[in-house]
């Protein structure tokens, strides 16, 4: 089963997709994951992402694909995988679609965590003081929304269009969320997916 996880900065998409592929029994492929691991190490591609990353600026597509596609050869990756963080913009989810396609493995579901602003704007700043991370400060914070309105939502007609757009309420405790997500998730699969029953996680 391959899913992609889409939501706004602070919709809590990476805490729900832990879940998700938990229960799912599903590897993780995030891209702002990989992208920071890559900084720590001091890679090359770690040092040119650092700087987009730093202003809340989307890394460009040619450097995120290049990486991406060299992870999905692992072969941890052939029965599907959780999306996270990626494809940001149209000309990924395009060029991942086309991956896909070489593979004979389309995309099943895009998930779309919606929540209000200012409950996104308090979730990301909550997030600041508990885990340090650089790009969770009040500018680059607006930026990443703007950014995020700019070149993410685009994606949402994309995946619309091709019919596998699920949208999911956000707002609530991360319990009330996983709910609705393992409600659409199973929604018309008999409590069944690719086949598996999921494990009972939360
Ligand atoms: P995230 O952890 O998904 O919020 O990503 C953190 C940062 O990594 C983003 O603000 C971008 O600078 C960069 N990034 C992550 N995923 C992508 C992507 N698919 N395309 C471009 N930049 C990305």
């Amino acid at each position: 089963m391959l899913i992609v996880f889409i939501g706004p900065p602070g919709s809590g998409k990476g805490t729900q997709a832990r879940r998700l592929l938990e229960y799912l029994q599903l590897p993780h492929l995030s891209t702002g994951e990989l992208l920071r691991e890559a900084r720590a190490t001091g890679s090359a591609l770690g040092q040119q992402a650092a700087r987009y990353m730093d202003q809340g600026r989307l890394v460009p597509d040619a450097l995120v694909l290049a990486m991406v596609d060299e992870k999905l050869r692992e072969s941890q990756y052939t029965k599907g995988c959780m999306f996270d963080g990626f494809p940001r913009t149209v000309p990924q989810a395009r060029a991942l679609d086309e991956s896909l396609a070489s593979r004979g493995t389309p995309l099943d579901k895009a998930l779309e965590l919606r929540a209000d602003q200012d409950e996104l704007i308090a979730r990301m700043l909550r997030r600041a003081l508990a885990e340090g991370r650089t790009d969770d400060n009040p500018q680059t914070i607006a930026h990443r929304m703007e950014v995020y309105r700019q070149q993410t939502e685009p994606l949402l007609d994309y995946y619309r269009f091709k019919g596998i757009l699920t949208p999911i309420d956000a707002m609530g405790t991360p319990d009330e969320v996983f709910s609705r997500i393992k409600a659409a998730v199973n929604k018309g699969r008999d409590g069944r997916v690719g086949g598996v029953r999921p494990q009972s996680a939360g």
